[in-house]
């Protein structure tokens, strides 16, 4: 299959051609999408409802960042996390391990759609979305704006997971994280709950936009930045979040939600790439 992916930071387009999406021989266009999918596999059983998921989900967030994504999202339903990391491994001439999701630029998501896997939901696509904006520094704050969207993970919400972590002594500092060699040294398990809470605190606090155009596009280091907007130090900043974890709303929301499905789309956040196609 050939695909037209992001080259570098200028919006270059490169053509590629992946022989591990040769199997991906069906397609359903929406509004929106282009999903491509094996033949009899569970993606074609299901697919008008994943479309109709996918579509709620980017009219959700279209509405949330203010534009929309120029061209049609091209949603790639593989069959495994394995045939999966082979499409990273062909695309960036590293060999990656199996992973769930993963999305690259402009608009295609690489996503696992099988029995177990039903990686479906907002994580890719406000990648893609957040990334016309600007591919912050901080992974910590570039998974935190996905995490926020997901609200959940593993069907419990981000806020709750820091309570427990903070009950079990589990908790890492977000000052610390924000710092991508801390990011990357714990298990995402970890790492993605504490930063969509941490998004959805500074949201809270902030307003979306402001979030946007204040936290998320700045160039500042996180918590220079955020100390200057809250007029505090970066540990009174800290003590207002495990507040703000200990009284949210510790059980996900009864409506349907990614989430709620069981979609269990973690990206892989650890990729070494020997080309410099924009990966995330
Ligand atoms: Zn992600």
């Amino acid at each position: 299959m050939k695909l037209l992916i992001a080259a570098d930071e200028c919006g270059a387009l490169e053509e590629v051609e992946l022989k591990t999406l040769n199997s991906l021989n069906r397609s359903f266009e929406t509004e929106h999408h282009v999903f491509r999918f094996s033949a009899n596999s569970p993606a074609e059983k299901e697919i008008a409802g994943i479309a109709a998921e996918q579509e709620r989900v980017y009219s959700h967030l279209a509405g949330l960042f203010g534009f929309a994504i120029p061209s049609k999202i091209e949603y790639l339903l593989t069959a495994s996390p394995e045939e999966n990391g082979d499409a990273l491994s062909e695309l960036t001439g590293t060999a990656q391990g199996p992973m769930n999701g993963f999305c690259v630029g402009p608009n295609y998501v690489f996503a696992v759609y099988n029995r177990e896997v039903k990686c479906l939901g907002h994580h890719e696509v406000t990648h893609l979305f957040s990334y016309r904006l600007c591919m912050p520094k901080s992974r910590f704050l570039s998974e935190g704006l996905a995490m926020y969207t997901d609200g959940s993970f593993w069907g419990k919400p981000n806020a709750a997971w820091v309570r427990e972590f903070l009950e079990n002594g589990s908790y890492i500092s977000v000052i610390k994280l924000a710092s991508d060699d801390v990011f990357f040294a714990f298990p995402s398990e970890k790492t993605y709950p504490i930063s969509g809470a941490f998004t959805g605190f500074l949201v809270e606090k902030l307003g979306f936009d402001a979030f946007l155009h204040s936290v998320y596009t700045s160039d500042a280091p996180l918590f220079e930045n955020l100390s200057r907007i809250f007029n505090c130090g970066e540990e009174e900043i800290e003590e207002q979040f495990k507040d703000h974890c200990k009284s949210a709303k510790q059980t996900a929301a009864a409506a349907p939600s990614s989430d709620a499905r069981q979609f269990l789309c973690a990206d892989e956040f650890s990729v070494t790439a020997e080309k410099s196609f924009r990966i995330f």
